[in-house]
């Protein structure tokens, strides 16, 4: 089934200038571009972005990492794209990701780990509308 998931290339990343390396992994993967945005998040929008994470103890950290300098926000589609991405990403921390995945090759720590990808249908919608208002979700 085609569908939509968000991506973001974290300011760790843009900082490493892979932009292009993480763009190049999703299209031969399959997962195409549908919507793209370069831009530095404020605080207050990091915040409401991960939400569902408030009452964890890097809650602060990670959203004044977010918003230290611009991300890349995409919408990717394809077949899957929601677990697709999530396998080529890896593991949230880097240290533990399969090699040959984007968080292997590119992440830091488990905080700086250079891409976020939804993890459910419903993320994926709630995620799409907030930095796109207006798109249309399909699958
Ligand atoms: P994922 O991005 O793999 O879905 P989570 O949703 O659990 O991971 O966490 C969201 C983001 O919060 C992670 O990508 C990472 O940047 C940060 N994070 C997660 N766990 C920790 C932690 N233990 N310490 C610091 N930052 C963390
Ligand atoms: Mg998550």
């Amino acid at each position: 089934m085609s569908e939509r998931t968000l991506a973001i290339i974290k300011p760790d990343a843009v900082n490493k200038h892979v932009i292009g390396d993480i763009v190049s992994r999703y299209e031969k993967a399959g997962l195409k571009p549908v919507a793209m945005r370069l831009m530095q998040m404020g605080k207050p929008v990091a915040e409401g972005f991960y939400a569902v994470h408030k009452a964890r103890p890097f809650f602060d950290s990670l959203c004044t990492f977010m918003s230290s300098g611009p991300s890349v926000v995409l919408v990717l589609q394809g077949e899957n794209a929601i677990k697709k991405n999530r396998e080529l990403m890896g593991a949230t921390d880097p240290a533990k990701a399969e090699k040959g995945t984007i968080r292997a090759a590119h992440g830091t720590n488990i905080e700086y780990n250079a891409v976020h990808g939804s993890d459910s249908p419903e993320t994926a919608k709630f995620e799409i509308t907030y930095f796109f208002p207006g798109m249309d979700i399909i699958g």
